[in-house]
């Protein structure tokens, strides 16, 4: 049994060590094993398709290295690849050059927005910054209390509309759009140097939700828009972050769940589709399940 694509590749060409230049066959041969394991990683259908078509042409007429099989050879270059389309610098929080730092957090209901902006707020403050996390979310039942606990947790306060909720079950009233304009307000009274906005989900793609995120970009004008994907979405993930792109646009991604099973392909397809940098990585529940995106292991939790 193998179980890596790796072992796959390398036991096919076990034998042709030292074989001087790649051709068209061996390429071939490889990219039915590179299409599964991309697929089974959930990377999008049209994105595998185009992925392969750039790994053949750059590995077509490739010298064989002396230390690698021709099948160890197409696996560097696949990961080569993914890392450079993954990643290539690291992409950090711009800050603004004077005064408040706008982070706006968009993406579906789910994704993990909240929990995020909770970790956020909670880096931020240990790299000495002053963030004030702002609860524009007032669609979904809970979300002000949950940004409550997570700004508690992360000794962050909360700027949410009043009157609070009464209940859990019951959704915040109020406009976004003005919650998040009294939110920056409150920031620059009070010397907070970052703001972070969370904001309203919906379980799918829609028109509304588009027009509310994309009112309150305008509004406020944030320095960052991080779109907030879960890694579990699979093949959704091109149509989601397509959307998200053209309806409210965004300057940076954040991966989530990835302590989960998936096998990260939704990075590559959001990264394919948008050419927006991955800059953080969520990989569970409390404040410290959060690191800068590390391309190269993304990379082989696609290739393994
Ligand atoms: P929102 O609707 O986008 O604000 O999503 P939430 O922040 O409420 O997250 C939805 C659910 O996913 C909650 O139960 C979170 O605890 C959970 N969650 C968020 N991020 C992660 C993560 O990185 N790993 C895991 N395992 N669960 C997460």
């Amino acid at each position: 049994m193998f179980n890596s694509l790796s072992d796959r590749l390398s036991s096919t060409f076990k034998n042709l060590k030292g074989k001087g230049r790649l051709t068209e066959a061996d390429i071939d041969a490889t990219a039915r094993e590179i299409r599964r394991a991309l697929l089974d990683a959930d990377v999008a259908v049209p994105v595998v398709r185009s992925f392969i078509a750039g790994v053949k042409e750059r590995a077509l007429g490739e010298e064989v290295s002396q230390a690698l099989n021709p099948g160890q050879q197409v696996v560097k270059i696949v990961n080569d690849e993914l890392v450079t389309i993954l990643g290539g610098e690291t992409r950090h929080i711009q800050h603004a050059k004077t005064g408040t730092t706008i982070i706006m957090l968009v993406g579906l209901q789910g994704a993990g927005k909240t929990t995020l902006a909770g970790k956020l707020a909670h880096q931020l403050k240990s790299q000495g910054h002053t963030p004030l996390l702002v609860a524009c979310d007032l669609q979904r039942p809970n979300a002000v209390k949950q940004l409550q606990v997570g700004g508690e947790r992360a000794g962050v306060p909360v700027f949410a509309p009043h009157p609070g909720v009464s209940s859990e079950f019951e959704a915040a009233t109020g406009d976004p759009v003005q919650v998040a304009r009294d939110g920056v307000a409150e920031a620059n009274s009070r010397y907070h140097d970052v703001v972070i906005i969370d904001t309203a989900g919906r379980l799918g793609v829609d028109q509304e939700l588009m027009q509310q995120a994309s009112d309150i970009r305008a509004a406020v004008n944030p320095n960052e828009v991080l779109f907030v994907i879960d890694s579990m979405i699979g093949q959704d993930a091109v149509a989601t972050a397509q959307a998200f792109n053209e309806g409210v646009g965004f300057t940076g991604v954040v991966l989530t769940k990835l302590d989960g099973d998936a096998r990260g392909g939704a990075a590559l397809s959001v990264r394919h589709v948008t050419g927006k940098p991955i800059m953080f990585a969520s990989t569970g529940e409390s404040l410290k399940d959060f690191e800068v995106f590390h391309p190269d292991r993304m990379a082989s939790r696609i290739l393994d």
